[in-house]
Parts: C-alpha cells; structure tokens; sequence
C-alpha cells in the first residue's frame, strides 16, 4: 500500500510497517530521482525483517521539506538529483535543527567517490556505491548508520549534561571564592590597624603573632584567586576559535611582564603555529607554565624557550627552562591538584596551576608530560591537536 505524504512531496510506503525490534520501526527516507532505483531499495527493505516505514521522493527540495514534516531516523540520499546534489541537501538539512539527527547514507555512481568522502565530511555517516547494493550489506549498512546515529546523540546530550554541569560547578566556585574574599580582606586590614595602634603594647611576640596572621591571610587570599582561576577553565563558555599561538603567548607574557623584569629573564619564542583553541584557557596555561619558569629558577638568571614541532595530527609545543627541575619520580604527581615539592616558606605556590594546565590540554583533547631531571631544567610539552 502506498500513500501520497502531502498534495507535493512523494510517497510514504506502509507494507513494511511491522514492528519487529521492540517497538521501534525506523523511518527512513529515500531521495532518488530514479523511480527505478526506488521501487529496488524499497523491494531489498520491505524483504527484511526490520520494520521501516518508508518515505520517498525525487528531489532535494522535496526532500527537506519531508524530513521537516516528520523526524527521519535514516535518508538514503542519492548523490544527484535535479534540482541540487546530495551535498546541497545535507548543507540545508543541518541548517533544520530538529531534522539533524537522522543517520544520512550517501549513494554514489561509480567515480563519485570524492562527493561521499565530501559528504561525510559534512556529517554523511556512510556512503554505498550503488552498483554494492545488496540485499544483506543494504539494510546492514542502514542499521550500522542509525545506530551510529543514536550513538552520537546520547554522547552529544551528554556532553551537554557535562558542560552544563560544569558550568554550575564554576559558578558555584566563583561565588563561593568571592564571598570568601571579602571576610578574608576585612581579617588582613584589622590585623594591620592592630599592628599600627597596638603594635608596641603587643610587645616583640604580638607583632610576631600578627604578622604571622597576615601573612597567612595573604596565602589565603591567593589560594582563594588560584581557586577562582581553576573553577574558570571548567567554564565552558567560551567559544574555540582558530589563532595564532604567538598572540595567546604574547598576553600571557605581558601579564608577567614585572616578574620577568624582576628576575631579568629572558624569554624566546620560536615560530608558533595557528592553532584552533579557547584563548583565554591557552592563556592561562602559558601563563602558568612561564611563570612556574620564573619561580622555580635556579641560581641562573631564568632563561624560557618556546617551540613548536609539527606532527602529522598534533602540534608538539615545549616550554624549556635552565631552573630548578624536577626529579623523576614527581613528573605524574605535579599534575594533580594541591600537589608541591617545595614548602611554602621557600617559594609560595598553591599547587593548582599544572593542573589547571592539565584541564586545559585535556579541554582539547591533547597531552601535557614534563621530561626533567632535578637541577638539570625542565622541559613542558604539550600536544594540541590539528
Ligand atoms: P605551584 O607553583 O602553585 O606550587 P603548580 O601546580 O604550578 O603549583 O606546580 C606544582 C609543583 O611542580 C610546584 O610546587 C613545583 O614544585 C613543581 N614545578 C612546577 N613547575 C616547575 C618548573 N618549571 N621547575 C621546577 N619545578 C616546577
């Protein structure tokens, strides 16, 4: 039995409406100008045992208009059609939003082959030349797309669950770093008017006391700022954009611009790539990484040098310095939150900027190690990938 959809756009098929895998029956549109090549897809689907219900039209407009009057799990889309391309029909679709989760399978003529990979680049999950067209490998191929597609929704809803999840982390952490602020400076200025109106009653062991105090709400204050600053790179606000490397390094430098005058360093950029990432957590990671340079330097004047590799599928960049180094056995551990070498009475830190760095590579799916040996310098690389 077949059925016209609307007055204008083709034909819905009902006989292979037997719902066989659970309840579900798949909806799956066919877009082929060639009524001949139709009737056979529909023979080798309607043969199976899985239930589809069938859609079928002759054109790319007839096509959009179809899979927007009802959500398609599949679109067998044939790579020429008279008003437009498959290519055309999958550029329009996705500008639908509620149409973009069908599974596409491109059919491509001999020679075609160039327009599938073409296709598949625009979001085509699989392409079958139309001369392969067997009973078997169809409808598999059909099954594998769809559930490809269901695949990539869930893990799409799930990033978003992710992201959302995130994003409430590090405005609960944003408001909670603020709201400890402001305490944190009211204890730094009493213990100031303290020292100033009763420092010399408070005798030798009070001014002790108090700058203790003070000191240690400095660290607090700090620790509060890193704080903020780790809960801003689970902030996934920010948009990725393509940039070039050298513009992310230079800001970064220029945050530190009285540090490294300070400890007269010098710092060396060799040629930086475009690369396409979150600048401001790029910043920060640099930021981080030249600035642990600056701190953990040896008794040289700190010397920093950035390159970068190219590999076939990664940027390879190393941020190098003459400091300290680091023994083997701490190359993993410095990676994780609060953990430090050196006390806090020999160089101040909290422990979170590597792996505020360590967020941010894996934010984009690239790797951070650290090769060093203890007083041979340090050599932090990551990888970003093309
Ligand atoms: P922080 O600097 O606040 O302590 P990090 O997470 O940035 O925290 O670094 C963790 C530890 O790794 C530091 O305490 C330090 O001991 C060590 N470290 C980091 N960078 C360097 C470096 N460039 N040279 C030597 N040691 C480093």
């Amino acid at each position: 039995m077949r059925e016209k959809v609307n007055q204008d756009i083709g034909w819905i098929t009902m006989a292979a409406l037997q719902p066989m895998h659970g309840n579900a029956v798949y909806k799956l549109l066919i877009i082929d100008d060639s009524s001949h090549d139709r009737t056979l897809y529909r023979r080798l689907l309607e043969r199976s045992d899985v239930p589809f219900r069938i859609y079928e039209c002759a054109s790319v407009s007839e096509g959009l208009a179809i899979s927007r009057q009802e959500k398609m799990d599949c679109i067998i889309l044939d790579y020429r059609l008279p008003d437009g391309d498959g290519i055309d029909f999958i550029k329009a679709w996705q500008d639908g939003e509620a149409e973009r989760d069908a599974a596409i399978i491109m059919v491509t003529g001999q020679g075609n082959e160039q327009t599938a990979v073409d296709a598949m680049k625009l979001g085509a999950l699989d392409y079958i030349a139309k001369n392969a067209i067997l009973e078997g490998y169809f409808v598999q191929s059909i099954l594998n797309a769809i559930e490809r597609s269901q695949l990539k929704r869930q893990i799409h809803e799930h990033q978003k669950e992710l992201e959302k999840s995130y994003t409430a982390f590090s405005d609960f952490a944003h408001t909670v770093s603020h709201d400890l602020k402001a305490p944190l400076r009211r204890i730094q200025q009493y213990s100031k008017l303290l020292e100033q109106e009763f420092g010399e009653k408070l005798g030798q062991d009070g001014s002790e006391y108090i700058s203790r105090l003070s000191i240690n709400a400095l660290r607090l204050h700090r620790l509060v700022d890193d704080l903020l600053a780790y809960s801003r790179t689970m902030n996934m606000r920010e948009e990725k954009c393509s940039i070039p490397l050298k513009k992310i390094v230079d800001d970064a430098i220029e945050n530190l611009a009285d540090l490294i005058k300070k400890n007269k360093a010098s710092v060396v950029i060799k040629e930086l790539p475009h690369a396409t990432v979150y600048p401001a957590r790029m910043r920060d990671l640099f930021q981080n990484l030249i600035g642990n340079a600056l701190k953990y330097h040896g008794k040289n004047l700190p010397h920093i040098e950035i390159t970068c590799d190219e590999t076939l599928h990664h940027h390879l960049i190393s941020i190098r310095d003459n400091g300290l180094g680091i023994d083997a056995r701490y190359h993993q551990s410095i990676f994780k939150p609060f953990s430090r070498l050196h006390s806090q009475d020999e160089i101040e830190g909290s422990g979170l900027g590597l792996s505020i760095c360590k967020k941010v590579i894996d934010m984009h799916g690239g790797k951070i190690w650290v090769e060093s040996q203890d007083g041979e310098g340090s050599c932090f690389k990551i990888t970003l990938p093309k």
